[in-house]
């Protein structure tokens, strides 16, 4: 067909017109979006490259750790990658990414799964005057692989309707056979547990920690729990007499109940002393930001993160020089057992065992 050249010229006008506006829509969104890309990148290179950033590896309650990563931030405009899973995941993770890590360090609780940490090779030697200052020596790893930055009092607990603390004496006593009915255990399979009969082979020896251990079998009221407050609370409920558990669970109760019917009683004040133990951090052994890391673990040891693992947590201060929150002051002091708390680590595969010929669940 043949058309006049005017309407052609319009045609082919027209269909170039749409060609390039659909080439310049194209351009105006590769623009766009490279744009975009650009920013993203330029803005993301710009906080791994200017920004500090430290990233912690913890099988620590989020809730409890999260005040003390802002205070640091606050203190030094490091910013904090959390991390949380329980202790068995962390330690797995930490050895599968080896020299690829991307944590700087590592936080838990109980010296014995700190031990283990260092005994895999995971965690790193911290030469710090800072931290050995702040810190006991009974509180850290001999070779300062890791350091206790609270402490938890693992100690007796009794009903106050039907026991007077004048009954009470030690860890030992609890199998003695006057007890029978009355006592109330967390599982053993709670490292807390397995620290504290670690602690009592250490100072008891062998045999007699598990005539200790089958004794408090026989005494059981009934099964054993799965946490320290349900068993504070069968205690509360006349359900048992006596029991041992970690204060900062009674601490929680009597922050809410101030009239909860249980009393503590510091165990074994005329020989070792309450079991004591530690949440605490180390430095990864592959850590990228090291320097970071030391300072964060000198920030945990010093004045304003002692006074949170107090208040907030209500567990006791590592460094003496702190004092304690005052739920827990009216407690009153008392005499820790001074053994390493590294000591929980080196016999909790020991101690496991010795639970499991007693008999204790
Ligand atoms: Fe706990």
């Amino acid at each position: 067909m043949h058309l006049p050249h005017w309407l052609g010229e319009f045609l082919v006008q027209k269909n170039l017109m749409r060609f390039r506006n659909s080439i310049s829509a194209f351009l105006f969104q590769f623009v766009n979006r490279t744009c975009l890309w650009v920013v993203l990148g330029c803005a993301a290179f710009s906080i791994s490259a200017t920004a500090d950033t430290l990233t912690v590896y913890s099988a620590r309650n989020e809730q409890l750790l999260k005040p003390l990563l802002e205070e640091f931030t606050k203190a030094t405009g490091t910013q904090v990658q959390l991390l949380t899973a329980n202790e068995g995941a962390l330690l797995a993770r930490l050895k599968a990414e080896s020299t690829s890590t991307p944590a700087d360090v590592l936080i838990t609780v109980d010296a014995g799964n700190l031990w283990q940490a260092g005994q895999q090779g995971l965690l790193q030697s911290v030469s710090s005057p800072l931290l050995e200052a702040n810190i006991p020596a009974h509180l850290r790893d001999p070779g300062n692989q890791w350091f206790g930055m609270s402490v938890r009092a693992r100690t007796m607990v009794y009903s106050k309707a039907k026991v007077q603390p004048k009954d009470l004496s030690t860890y030992e006593d609890l199998a003695d056979p006057k007890w029978r009915g009355k006592l109330c255990l967390r599982t053993s399979k709670k490292v807390y547990n397995q620290s504290l009969v670690a602690m009592l082979m250490n100072d008891l020896g062998e045999a007699k920690a598990q005539a200790v251990v089958r004794g408090w079998v026989s005494n059981l009221a009934t099964d054993v729990f799965p946490d320290d407050t349900a068993l504070l609370k069968a205690i509360a409920a006349g359900q048992c007499q006596v029991g041992i558990v970690n204060t900062y669970y009674l601490g929680r109760l009597l922050d809410t109940d101030p009239n909860f019917p249980v009393g503590l009683f510091w165990a074994d004040q005329g020989g070792s002393g309450v079991h004591v133990n530690v949440s605490g951090a180390g430095i990864t052994k592959h850590a990228k930001n090291r320097v970071a890391a030391q300072k964060f673990l000198e920030f945990l040891s010093g004045d304003t993160a002692q006074k949170i693992y107090t208040d907030k947590d209500l567990e006791f201060p590592a460094n003496p020089r702190v004092s304690a929150d005052s739920v827990i002051k009216n407690w009153g002091n008392f005499k820790p057992n001074m053994i390493n708390v590294s000591k929980a680590g080196e016999l909790q595969a020991a101690a496991t065992r010795l639970m499991d010929r007693a008999g204790y669940k």
